[in-house]
Order: C-alpha cells, then sequence, then structure tokens
C-alpha cells in the first residue's frame, strides 16, 4: 500500500536558519558529520537551536544497506584518526551536558570500529568531565570482543537500536540479525549492569500490535531500560515506503503499555528518534 498524504501531526515548524548555519559551520570547521543531517533528521531544527547533535563517527559511508536509512552506501572512507579529538572539543565549545555519539556500520574493519568509539569516549571525558555519554553502536557483527571494548570503558547509555520487529528484518534491515541485536542489549546489561541499556524502533513499516509487545516482552527479558519509539518516514522515494501513519494517540498508548509492562523509561511520538531528547531518558534513570 502507498501512503502519499502526511497527516497533520507531522508538521514540522521550519528550521531556525541561523542557529542551523552556525551548528553547520562549526561541524565543518572540525569535519564532523551528524546523524542529523545524514538522516534527514526532522528534529534537527529544534535540536541544532538547543545546541544537540548527535555526532556519527568512522565517515559518512556506510557497508549495509537498510531500506529505510538515508545514509550513504558507497565505498568506506580512511578512519580520521583526528576525529576522536574533534567531537571532543566540539561538545566543549557546544557546552553539551549529554553526548550521544553513533557510527555508521563498518564491516570492513576487524573490529568494526570498536577501538575509535573507545577513543573518542576517552577524549570526551578527557575534556568534559560532567559530559554524559550515550553511544549508540552498530551491532559489530557480532564480534563479542568488539562490544566488550565498549562495555569497558562505561559510558552512562549503551543504546542499540532493534529498528523494527523481527518479521520485517528481511525487507528492512537485510543485513540485520534481530536476535544479534538483542543479545548485544543482553551482554551489555549482564557484563555491566551499571550501563544503563536503550533500544528503539521505528513504527509504520508494517508491524502490527502483537509483534511490538512481543518486542516489548524480549526488552524485558534482557534488562533493557529504555525504549524509543518514532513513526518512520520515508527519506527518499527509493527507500521503503511507509505502510502506516501511526497516530499520536497509539504512540500514548504504546508508551503506556510498555511502562505497565516494566520498562523503566518510553519516549513514544511520531517526531521520536532515538537521540531526541536523550537527556531526559538519562535524568530520569540516574536520578539527576
Ligand atoms: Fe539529531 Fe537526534 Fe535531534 Fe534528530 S533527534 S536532530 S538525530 S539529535
Ligand atoms: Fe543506516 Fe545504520 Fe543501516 Fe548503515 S547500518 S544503513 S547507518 S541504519
Amino acid at each position: 500500500m502507498t501512503i502519499d498524504r502526511k497527516p497533520s501531526w507531522l508538521t514540522k515548524k521550519i528550521p531556525n536558519q541561523k542557529s542551523l548555519y552556525a551548528m553547520e559551520n562549526m561541524l565543518k570547521g572540525l569535519s564532523l558529520h551528524t546523524v542529523c543531517e545524514g538522516a534527514n533528521c526532522p528534529n534537527i531544527g529544534e535540536c541544532f537551536e538547543n545546541k544537540t547533535a548527535t555526532f556519527m563517527i568512522l565517515g559518512k559511508q556506510c557497508t549495509r544497506n537498510c531500506r529505510f536509512c538515508a545514509v550513504s552506501k558507497d565505498s568506506p572512507e580512511e578512519l580520521d584518526r583526528e576525529e576522536p579529538e574533534n567531537v571532543a572539543k566540539a561538545v566543549k565549545e557546544l557546552g553539551l551536558k549529554h553526548v550521544v555519539i553513533t557510527s555508521v556500520t563498518r564491516d570492513d574493519l576487524k573490529d568494526g570500529g570498536a577501538h575509535h568509539f573507545v577513543h573518542t569516549i576517552k577524549e570526551i571525558r578527557r575534556n568534559n568531565v560532567n559530559t554524559t555519554i550515550e553511544v549508540l553502536i552498530p551491532d559489530f557483527n557480532g564480534n563479542k570482543d568488539a562490544l566488550q571494548k565498549i562495555i569497558d570503558v562505561e559510558p552512562e547509555i549503551l543504546n542499540h537500536n532493534l529498528e523494527t520487529v523481527p518479521f520485517l528484518y528481511k525487507t528492512v534491515r537485510p543485513e540485520g540479525n534481530y536476535k544479534r541485536s538483542l543479545k548485544i542489549l543482553e551482554i551489555a546489561k549482564r557484563e555491566n549492569p551499571r550501563i544503563i541499556t536503550k533500544t528503539g524502533l521505528m513504527l509504520g513499516l508494517g508491524e502490527n500490535e502483537e509483534e511490538v509487545t512481543l518486542v516489548m516482552e524480549d526488552l524485558l527479558q534482557v534488562g533493557c531500560d529504555i525504549l524509543t519509539l518514532g513513526q518512520y518516514l520515508q527519506p527518499t522515494k527509493k527507500h521503503i515506503q511507509v505502510a502506516e501513519y501511526i497516530s499520536p494517540e497509539k504512540f500514548q498508548y504504546y508508551k503506556e503499555k510498555a511502562i505497565k509492562k516494566g520498562l523503566k523509561y518510553v519516549a513514544s511520538g511520531p517526531f521520536v528518534r532515538s537521540s531526541y531528547k536523550a537527556i531526559e531518558g538519562y535524568n530520569i534513570l540516574s536520578g539527576e
């Protein structure tokens, strides 16, 4: 089914061009990338105005081909050795209290880029002692040693998005594996219960309520703390089509359901993305 017209609740204010421009310039000056730009996030105006951004490390080209994702898929680039330091500088310049670091998937690298993540976390800490760090990591192709490297440096939040229900993996995320992704959340919590674990799903890809509920139950089984639920929006005509626009009431319903089941913090709404207002979840769970 094709849905062309967006419902009224998906209208966003036009971003403030001045703050967008200032942020873009700063990022360009440090050769940094954000997922906000790379993935055409609808919250970019609001987040950049609030000096919030999700830094995307390990380059701009992804080695995977998820059908919902606007990130470029081309030959992977050489690692930018100065990137960890430059991210730390940007965090300082923006005065961020909480920073989200994510990456493209780098199946071409032996450790999937885990060492580069670790280096970035250490640099941020060295320069910004009061900033809390959330990493939104790839699945490292199931490489447990790579994951352990991240767990060992203890980011405050370890996020790995399941993205969709198991039934849709083949069409939406063909190189992903639901069980492998769930395992990442399980291992992180088991190896270091102090780390807050988090995941997210996009809704509107053709999943049904029962399938979403089963994912919530899987998350409880692996001790996941935070869940984000947002509307999938087709970035370009080449990407997978939206199957359904989920109403704000249904998002609220899912939120209440997940909380009732036992998830500790749930952000659910049409514009929710895994890094949207990420500090809120951290503050609630850490009691700050
Ligand atoms: Fe960037 Fe996340 Fe905000 Fe989107 S929600 S603009 S990805 S920080
Ligand atoms: Fe996009 Fe991540 Fe999939 Fe790469 S692995 S295509 S960055 S969602």
